[in-house]
């Protein structure tokens, strides 16, 4: 059984993806970590690194091979500017040299030392294997599986320990919806109090704030910065940024100059039915822009499905409650990191195991039980919530055109947000005793779809609007 906390559903990163940027660059970090231990980091004199799967078949439309060589290079995907990133690439490509963990410059052709293999690793759809060789002439491989919202794991799953002991660490254990209503119930207390309760067994509460805060922070920029940003997207589909003109058309004259600025500018806009729609889709919009020009954002759980957290927050803000402050920002973040880590553990939240159920839908569900919460639902109501929002995600299925997470990834936020807001609503409006799928119903059934889907859906750009819609076309 895993301890998953909120830091782990809730991360900073670099766009496009979780399980295809993210991961691969946390795998280079832990495998660079790894070396440093055993004491072969300093003989190394050459690496190659073969990927498998669906990490192959849309790595380059997701930019793995980038992730890859910043991962080998020792940057932090939290704090390496973003500004850096293309010249950074782009001096490896040009000399050909790659300087490893920050200390060791090493041979390193991007094009014949990242290799992509079609076949898939049977413990994975999103495998990778690290290879080095050392002085002596030996070579030392590892292999890491990149599993959906940056995690990474080996298949003996060594981190498994390490969990384990944190789990027992948690005052209320959760694997399941009902252990946390039980837990609820009985503590006289709701969701976003029980889940604090859990994180402060591993953090103070001062870390607590800082951390949330720094979320919050990257997720407003990420709207901020998608919003106020124009043009086309990169990757070749010449998707044009939309965030851009529906912010010009929803934003009365104001001045602003700070994001902060910004949102209380929003707050003094007259908002009816249409624009709320607008505004919410804007946000959302905003942020996977973003992550598809390979920018900074909250993976929630993962970085194609970043706008929808961020979209429902910044709408309960500026919509719902203009007087709401960091403690609804806060209890919102809990609520919605004890969501998706239920997913987690009781299904998926990787694309190559569960198509874009696992993704959008579970952002969605995230989303919208933690509005409910904010809104005055009980704990009963904020699971019949993420409930509602993942019942109609079932089998939504994962086909980005190129390999880019940009059509329908994108738009599908938007989707996700908005079906997040309804799905609240009607909770809200229900009895969930009466309520016929539990959440963890819906949960073990979108495994069972996952399951039961074709590879094809499972983001290796083989099926569905990925071979209905010619490149040519775009
Ligand atoms: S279709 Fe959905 S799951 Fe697939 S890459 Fe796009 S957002 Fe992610």
């Amino acid at each position: 059984m895993e301890s998953i906390s909120i830091f782990d559903m809730l991360k900073i990163g670099v766009g496009p993806s979780s399980s295809h940027t993210l991961g691969p660059w946390r795998a280079a970090e832990r495998w660079i970590g790894e070396l440093r231990e055993k004491g072969s980091f300093g003989d190394v004199t050459h690496i190659e690194v073969n990927l498998y799967g669906s990490l192959s078949l849309t790595g380059k439309g997701h930019a793995t091979d980038i992730a890859l060589m910043l991962g080998l290079i020792g940057a932090d995907p939290e704090f390496f500017p973003i500004g850096d990133i293309q010249p950074t690439i782009a001096n490896i490509r040009k000399n050909k040299i790659l300087l490893f963990g920050k200390e060791i410059p090493i041979p390193f052709d991007p094009d014949s030392d990242i290799i992509f293999h079609k076949k898939f690793l049977p413990f994975h759809a999103n495998g990778m294997v690290f290879e080095a060789a050392v002085s002596s002439g030996k070579k030392i491989r590892e292999t890491y599986y990149s599993i959906g919202g940056g995690f990474v794991i080996k298949k003996e799953r060594i981190n498994a320990k390490r969990n384990l002991k944190a789990f027992h660490s948690f005052p209320f254990p959760v694997e399941k919806g009902a252990e946390l209503l039980d837990y609820c119930k009985h503590q006289n207390c709701c969701i976003s109090e029980m889940v604090l309760q859990n994180e402060r067994s591993l953090r103070s509460d001062t870390e607590i704030d800082m951390e949330l805060r720094r979320i919050w922070d990257t997720m407003l920029e990420s709207m901020f910065l998608g919003c106020h940003t124009q043009g086309m997207l990169p990757g070749g589909l010449k998707v044009h940024r939309r965030a851009y003109d529906m912010h010009l058309q929803l934003m009365e004259k104001a001045s602003y100059s700070t994001p902060g600025e910004w949102l209380e500018a929003i707050r003094k806009t007259e908002v009816k039915f249409r624009q709320i729609f607008k505004w919410v889709s804007c946000f959302a919009l905003g942020v996977n822009e973003v992550n598809a020009a390979l920018g900074r954002v909250v993976t929630s759980p993962t970085n194609g499905s970043a706008g929808v957290v961020p979209a429902v927050l910044m709408y309960y803000l500026v919509i719902e409650n203009h007087k709401a402050d960091f403690e609804h920002i806060k209890k919102f973040l809990l609520v919605a990191g004890e969501i998706g880590s239920i997913f987690k553990k009781g299904a998926t939240i990787s694309a190559a195991m569960g198509g874009c159920q696992a993704e959008i839908g579970v952002s969605s569900a995230m989303a919208a039980g933690a509005l409910t919460e904010l809104l005055g639902g009980t704990p009963g109501q904020v699971l019949m919530a993420a409930e509602i929002a993942m019942e109609h995600h079932l089998g939504l299925t994962c086909d980005p055109i190129g390999g880019l997470v940009q059509i329908p990834c994108i738009e599908r936020n938007s989707m996700g947000a908005i079906k997040a807001i309804n799905a609240a609503e009607l909770a809200l409006d229900s009895n969930p005793d009466n309520a016929k799928i539990s959440l963890d119903k819906v949960v073990n059934t979108m495994w069972e779809t996952a399951k039961d889907m074709s590879s094809k859906y499972k983001e290796t750009s083989e099926g569905g609007l990925a071979v209905g819609v010619y490149l040519s076309d775009c």
